[in-house]
């Protein structure tokens, strides 16, 4: 396999300031004044930085030409305009790329790239971890959780946004077309950052990424589903992967709280969902547990009245699941029934298994990482 695969090292750690890249117009107004700026220029000073970062992507308040140097050295003694650091980069045989990424504390997550021919999606991480052990989901066997902060989760996408070259703005030729809420974590308990971080990325004057373009996906937190839908408007994904709740709550155990019926009446009323802005379901296809003809017949019927798409997605094994990836002959039986029924339902090309990239498959390496991390410094946290 020709796999790129860099291991870089931890960069000499600087004493850690508040971030700049991450704050909302009104924070960042609170930066300016915090260094001494009057506050009538503050709302100014707001609009230079939010352009200067969120538009042109600055990583030193060097480039930010427009605002005096003076002002630029006291933000600097202040605050960071940086990025976290990139622990490992790995490219895929299909032009997937994943970035392992250090974040101030040392925690790990992942982040991934996906190149099509007419798009290319960036999937982000909403958490360390995740609380929700799904059966079936590499990141759910990983025990430490934080929620990131929304200047983590937007840091993602800036991060990404240098790596392949993409600064300023630009609304035509873009290299990140789409993002994703489907990396490590529910996105949905970290709700308040992660709407914070979609204002931000969809911003018309910075990075500008249009709401119809991000996917937030959930296993199912019903009480928020409604309220998401309201207050950004990001298409919703819905990781349902069974038709009945026997067989759902063993491999998605948070439907014990939240039941198939429940989720699918939050889904019937998720604002401005249409034809033109179908919920995606996903399905996972595990073999002998969800992927019988009784179950596409009972899932069409289950979303049967919501614009839907299903994304039928092969299961991606990793060392130690305890299932199996369904066979083609019982997956192509199932996609028959669904599309006989009016729903699209592509299934989803495994991208990076090569790179441990693909759907459920993040962690391992964040793991790995830690235990190295570990080995070399005994005061790093476990
Ligand atoms: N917690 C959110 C966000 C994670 S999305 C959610 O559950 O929706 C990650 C997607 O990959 C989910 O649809 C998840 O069910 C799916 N997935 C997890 N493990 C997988 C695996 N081993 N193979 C294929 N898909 C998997």
């Amino acid at each position: 396999m020709n796999i790129a695969d860099t291991i870089i090292p931890a960069a000499l750690r600087i004493p850690h300031k508040p971030r700049l890249a991450g704050m909302s117009r009104a924070e960042l107004a609170e930066a300016a004044v915090s260094v001494g700026e009057p506050a009538h220029k503050a709302k100014m000073r707001a609009s230079q930085l939010f352009h200067w970062i969120y538009f042109r992507g600055a990583r030193s308040f060097d480039d930010m030409t427009t605002i005096s140097k003076e002002t630029r050295v006291k933000l600097g003694q202040k605050y960071d305009v940086g990025r976290e650091d990139i622990a490992r980069a790995q490219l895929s045989e299909d032009g997937t790329r994943k970035w392992l990424v250090r974040l101030a504390d040392g925690a790990l997550v992942e982040t991934v790239y996906i190149p099509d021919e007419d798009r290319a999606t960036l999937c982000i991480s909403s958490q360390v971890g995740c609380t929700l052990t799904c059966k079936f989901c590499h990141t759910g066997t990983q025990p430490w959780v934080r929620n990131l902060t929304t200047a983590e989760i937007v840091g993602q996408v800036m991060l990404a946004r240098d790596e392949v070259n993409e600064w300023p703005s630009d609304p035509d030729g873009r290299m990140i077309t789409n993002i994703v809420l489907m990396g490590m974590g529910e996105p949905l308990y970290n709700y308040d950052n992660v709407v914070a971080a979609l204002h931000l990325l969809t911003d018309n004057e910075g990075i500008a990424i249009s709401r119809r373009r991000i996917t937030v996906s959930t296993a199912g937190v019903v009480p928020m589903i409604g309220k998401l839908g309201e207050e950004t408007g990001a298409a919703l994904a819905i990781s349902l992967h069974a038709t009945r709740d026997e067989v759902r709550d063993v491999i998605v155990p948070l439907n014990k709280k939240y039941p198939i019926a429940a989720l699918l009446d939050a889904c019937r009323n998720y604002p401005g969902s249409a034809n033109s802005r179908r919920i995606t379901f996903e399905y996972v296809m595990l073999k002998g547990i969800n992927d019988s003809v009784r179950d596409a017949k009972e899932l069409v019927q289950l979303i049967a009245g919501i614009p839907a798409k299903v994304n039928l997605i092969p299961f991606n094994p990793w060392p130690g699941s305890p299932y199996e990836c369904s066979d083609d002959e019982s997956i192509a039986k199932f996609v028959e029934i669904v599309n006989r029924a009016g729903y699209s339902s592509p299934i989803r090309t495994p991208r990076g298994r090569d790179i441990l990239a693909a759907c459920g498959q993040l962690k391992s390496d964040s793991l790995r990482e830690r235990k190295s991390r570990v080995t070399a410094s005994p005061s790093t946290p476990a």
